[in-house]
């Protein structure tokens, strides 16, 4: 991705930098050939040339792109988890994963990590990315996930014929989980995505506190990912599956939803972030029925909503990491309302909105691996920035609202928002 050159002034703004430190008002942001020159208050910012391009903040807030951390371009705002593999074919959906990551860049998301992806659609939208071809975050790419078979990626019945092919790859045993990885190091992913455990979306044979991969699988997932070089997740609810992640090396956990002392102080000490994805969870009880979901499944969200505020309020105040993200691409949580996460995290679990916009810029760069590039106004840091039209700290549910950002920038370069309307 090109980085822009030349100089920009950011002022008449509160600094909110993304480290958690309280905001700095009246504040000026310099940005020269992409980087961050100076963030600070703007009466010790260093003189501009006068051909500097000038940003009015409007009293508002200036602060670091969001990163969503458990991101799913492909993932088309299906009605039913069986669109998900049958559908669309590659085609389609890779079109439609283009436009779902520009749609993110302008809501304000300028960095994301895949949460697994159809087909190897992720690599190769990064690709487009990265050479500018199409506008979306700069994302850390994961593929095809990993699950047990039958386990809660395996839904298509064996008379079907038709397995999950553009979707997971499904394991039996260690050998069959290392060839797993073995495909996806071809493939070109960052994140090997897996299912430890399974979810209220199947109440009958693996609901959330069901295991759908073995301890021994998971090993041997993290072995092989590892030695080349790449990153693990899982999607995590049932405290068992959360303890294997953890032994097994997993980089990250999604969700972590159901969270003893053990499993807390396993995840302390290894400092492992957590993505909750959250919100899904709200959504899904509030339209389900809509959606023809039945009362077991509603049941079982509203357990896990319950029980994953509980973990992530635990995590945070105990000093672990939180990032914002997560599973927008289904009808009732669709793309593009992705801050309603920052929200939720707010108003239901407790966090204060300064927490919040840590966890959804700074730590999302941490898991993406790339926290000294970008994910905090500072200065040799990246410019990717916010310009928000009003008080993020006051309101943070301005930010689910695409008509308040003035500009979302990447390297330095106006991507959308208002100032690139005129
Ligand atoms: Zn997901």
């Amino acid at each position: 991705m090109k980085t822009a050159t030349g100089v920009t002034l950011i002022e008449n703004g509160q600094l909110v930098d993304g480290t958690g430190a309280p905001p700095v008002p009246e504040a000026g942001v310099v940005v020269r050939d992409g980087r961050i020159e100076y963030a600070g208050p703007a009466l010790r910012a260093p003189a501009v040339p006068p051909e500097a391009a000038r940003i009015d903040a409007r009293g508002g807030t200036i602060m670091p792109g969001l990163v969503e951390a458990h991101f799913h371009p492909t993932y088309f705002n299906v009605a039913t988890l069986e669109d998900l593999d049958i559908k669309y074919p590659v085609e389609y959906v890779t079109l439609l994963a283009a436009a779902n990551a520009k749609l993110a860049l302008e809501c304000g998301y300028t960095a994301a990590r895949s949460g697994g992806c159809l087909f190897n659609v992720d690599v190769w939208l990064k690709k487009a990315i990265e050479e500018d071809l199409v506008p979306g975050p700069r994302l850390a790419a994961s593929g095809r996930e990993i699950c047990g078979v039958g386990g809660l990626m395996d839904w298509n019945p064996d008379f079907r014929k038709i397995g999950m092919e553009g979707l997971v790859l499904l394991v039996n045993g260690a050998d069959e989980a290392r060839a797993a990885v073995r495909k996806l190091v071809k493939d070109g992913v960052e994140w090997v995505k897996t299912y430890p455990t399974g979810d209220a979306a199947a109440p009958d044979t693996n609901d959330h506190h069901t295991l759908c991969m073995t301890f021994e699988e998971m090993h041997a997932v993290v072995a092989t990912a590892h030695n080349h070089r790449m990153k693990v997740t899982g999607h995590c609810r049932a405290t068992e599956g959360i303890k294997n992640a953890l032994r097994a090396g997993y980089d990250t956990l999604e969700h972590g939803t159901f969270m003893d002392d053990e499993a807390l102080d396993m995840l302390l000490a290894r400092g492992t972030p957590v993505i909750p994805a959250l919100q899904f969870e709200l959504a899904s009880i509030e339209h389900g029925p809509e959606y023809g979901m039945p009362q077991a499944v509603i049941d079982g969200h509203q357990e896990t909503l319950e029980g994953g505020a509980a973990s992530a309020l635990r995590i945070l105040k105990a000093g672990g990491r939180i990032g914002m993200g997560g599973d927008y691409g289904f009808a009732w949580n669709p793309h593009g309302t992705y801050a309603r996460e920052l929200t939720f995290f707010v108003r239901y679990v407790g966090f204060s909105p300064l927490e919040t916009i840590t966890c959804a810029t700074k730590t999302g760069a941490e898991i993406m691996g790339r926290g000294d590039e970008f994910g905090t106004v500072t200065p040799g840091k990246l410019a990717d920035l916010l310009v928000v039209d009003g008080d993020v700290l006051a309101d943070i549910s301005l930010l689910e609202d695409r008509a308040n950002l003035i500009a979302v920038m990447q390297g330095g370069g106006v991507k959308a928002g208002r100032a690139i309307a005129r």
